[in-house]
């Protein structure tokens, strides 16, 4: 194996050296009136880039933690939920409400696909759901979910917290509270951030809190709004202890985001997306998510005939670039390529280069620069 390998997995993705650096901080106190002043400026921005008006919570764990804090917060035993599933993520959602006793139904689209806007107007006008979930980008599929479009349903049904995981799409995918009319968004600090994992980002708009404030005692305690709140106002006060270097690193990730824009940002991810998609298209690969919804923050490509998975995946890293496998029924026949967070064009160049060096050596002839001269084509536009 080489002794640099690029991670070009979803997540997590590539941490650039100044953010790196921020982990390698020596330790202050969480107390120091400078670490203070630092997780309150992140609390601060994070909440104004996303248009959040309620609060903004920075806390130590996990995507998988902050989907299980979105739902503990907003639903009591019993309530009915309605899971909008778009593939792996979603069905994750699914077993979280069995276990807290929530009665889910859910709306599968078929895998590289999205469910329509039309079919959530439909399932929310049958009963009432105290919240509904939405995966913004499903990993397993690489499809991307009109957010926007179903926050313009939501105005019909107030009664519903509209929650959305953006685990594999915030700070990549555009995404904001107010202008979207989301109630909840949360995601993970080793996704588009581009920060180490370890930190997980949850925006509760004044909806949300409000119906915090209707449950009372709530049976979890860790992930509880109102154990993090006093903290995300006065980041002096202890409850848990902050994962100290995390917050920094996210500090400066926030820096790098502030300084592009969000919107650029964006424009950024989407060019380069269709420029990567462009050129693995070129190579042979097919793309498992529709035209029409496919993701900026990753890829989820289907083999061309006569190349191994495993053995395929086992020569690019060689090659010195590690992507993941396909999951369920794509398991072996598809792997997935991350390009999100703070990456650039001399990253996806030595990527692609090292995807034609894997092909050829795994029976797909490609002409060497194939993939490279198409994207350096798109993304020179
Ligand atoms: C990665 C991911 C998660 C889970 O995040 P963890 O940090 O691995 O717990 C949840 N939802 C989506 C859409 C993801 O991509």
């Amino acid at each position: 194996m080489k002794e640099k390998t690029m991670v070009m997995i979803p997540g997590p993705t590539p941490v650039v050296r100044s953010i790196q650096e921020q982990m390698g901080r020596e330790i202050q106190a969480f107390g120091d009136p400078r670490f203070v002043k630092d997780y309150k400026g992140v609390i601060d921005d994070l909440g104004q880039l996303f248009g959040c008006d309620g609060k903004t919570f920075v806390v130590a764990g996990t995507g998988t933690l902050a989907m299980e804090m979105a739902l503990s917060n907003v639903t009591k035993r019993g309530d009915d939920v309605l899971i909008v599933s778009n593939g792996f993520f979603g069905d994750r959602f699914t077993d979280i409400c069995a276990h807290k006793g929530l009665k889910a139904d859910v709306l599968q689209a078929e895998w590289g696909q999205v469910v329509s806007p039309a079919e959530i107007e439909a399932k929310l006008s049958e009963k009432r759901y105290a919240a509904m979930t939405v995966t913004h980008v499903d990993t397993a599929t690489g499809a991307a979910a009109d957010i926007a479009a179903i926050g313009e349903v939501m105005k019909k049904f107030p009664d519903t917290i509209y929650i959305v995981d953006g685990v594999a799409a915030t700070a990549g995918e555009y995404e904001n509270l107010a202008e979207m009319n989301i109630d909840l968004l949360f995601t993970a600090s080793q996704k588009a951030f581009g920060v180490c994992p370890g930190l997980l980002l949850l925006w509760a708009n004044q909806k949300t809190l409000a119906r915090r404030a209707t449950l009372g005692v709530i049976p979890e305690y860790y992930c509880d709004f109102d154990k993090w709140a006093p903290i995300m106002d006065d980041p002096s006060k202890y409850f848990a202890t902050p994962a100290i270097n995390l917050v920094w690193a996210m500090q400066e990730s926030v820096r790098i985001i502030k300084e592009e824009g969000m919107k650029t940002r964006y424009q950024r991810h989407l060019k380069n997306a269709r420029a990567m998609q462009k050129a693995l298209e070129a190579l042979g690969f097919t793309l498992l998510a529709a035209p029409e919804c496919r993701a900026v923050t990753l890829s989820n490509l289907i083999y061309p005939q006569g190349v191994e998975d495993a053995k395929f995946r086992a020569v690019l890293l060689e090659e010195g670039v590690i992507v993941a496998g396909g999951l369920a029924a794509y398991a072996g026949k598809m792997f997935r390529l991350g390009h999100m967070g703070n990456i650039d064009i001399n990253d996806e160049v030595a990527v692609l280069s090292a995807i034609e060096r894997a092909l050829n050596q795994c029976g797909h002839t490609v002409p060497y620069g194939k993939g490279v001269g198409v994207y350096l084509e798109e993304i020179s536009k």
